[in-house]
């Protein structure tokens, strides 16, 4: 336990920025991943390579574009108190940057790759993506971050931002200012959340494969649902 962690709460979620994004592509996916996550096929080499570019690319952006900020997983060991430090140094006077600032609402937990607050309390988010174009799963990640983060500041949220690769290098980049679209997002948003925590509040459900195993992403359980398949 970290120092720290005796004066801080620790709070419970339900779904994460993950686990929505999840629900967007198929029920039973969403299931799966809260409740049997060891099912998933174990990534491989070539997807874990993207991963790790990816990583690099949000470590560059900081280093570069948003230096000096304070990574809020570090400051802590255990993802619960991740929202109540992300509070207590946000409710401290003066400018601040954080990596991984948290936010728990409506039982959501979301973590934002980059956040600022200005001396007048501006808050100002970055969400940093190795592609370069948007695409719908870049939508959904925001929109569930954006709805979580216009809970927690209302009015205080100035803007709410992706950032895309340029170049193939990884050394550009271009910020994209989401706030206006994301905003028409809300109430659908809020909509999904209570439909994913009616699924997780039932049984596995039923649902055949298909298309939506591969859009936008290869699902992670598709050995496990054709495992099903054969066994019915
Ligand atoms: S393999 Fe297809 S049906 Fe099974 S959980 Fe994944 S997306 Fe859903």
């Amino acid at each position: 336990m970290k120092p720290q962690e005796s004066i801080l709460s620790y709070d419970r979620w339900t779904l994460t920025k993950s686990s929505f994004v999840k629900g967007r592509q198929c029920a039973k996916l969403l299931h799966l991943y809260t409740f049997k996550r060891n099912e998933q096929t174990p990534v491989s080499k070539e997807l874990q390579k993207v991963f790790d570019r990816g990583h690099s690319f949000e470590d560059y952006v900081r280093e570069n574009g948003f230096p000096g900020g304070v990574n809020v997983k570090d400051e802590v060991s255990k993802f619960g108190y991740l929202n109540s430090y992300t509070k207590r140094v946000l409710s401290e006077p003066g400018s601040k940057v954080l990596y991984e600032a948290t936010f728990i609402e409506d039982e959501v937990l979301v973590m934002c790759d980059i956040l600022t607050k200005d001396q007048n309390g501006r808050i100002d988010v970055y969400e940093i993506k190795l592609n370069k174009e948007l695409n719908e799963a870049i939508w959904n990640d925001l929109a569930i971050q954006f709805t979580i983060c216009k809970k927690r500041f209302g009015g205080a949220l100035r803007s709410f931002n992706a950032i895309l690769r340029d170049d193939e290098s990884g050394q550009h980049w271009t910020e994209i200012d989401m706030t206006e679209q994301l905003d028409l997002k809300v109430n659908q948003v809020q909509d999904q959340i209570v439909e994913f925590k009616n699924i997780l509040e039932n049984q596995e459900p039923e649902i055949n494969m298909g298309e939506h195993c591969n859009k936008p992403y290869a699902c992670a359980f598709k050995e496990y649902c054709t495992g099903l398949k054969r066994s019915v």
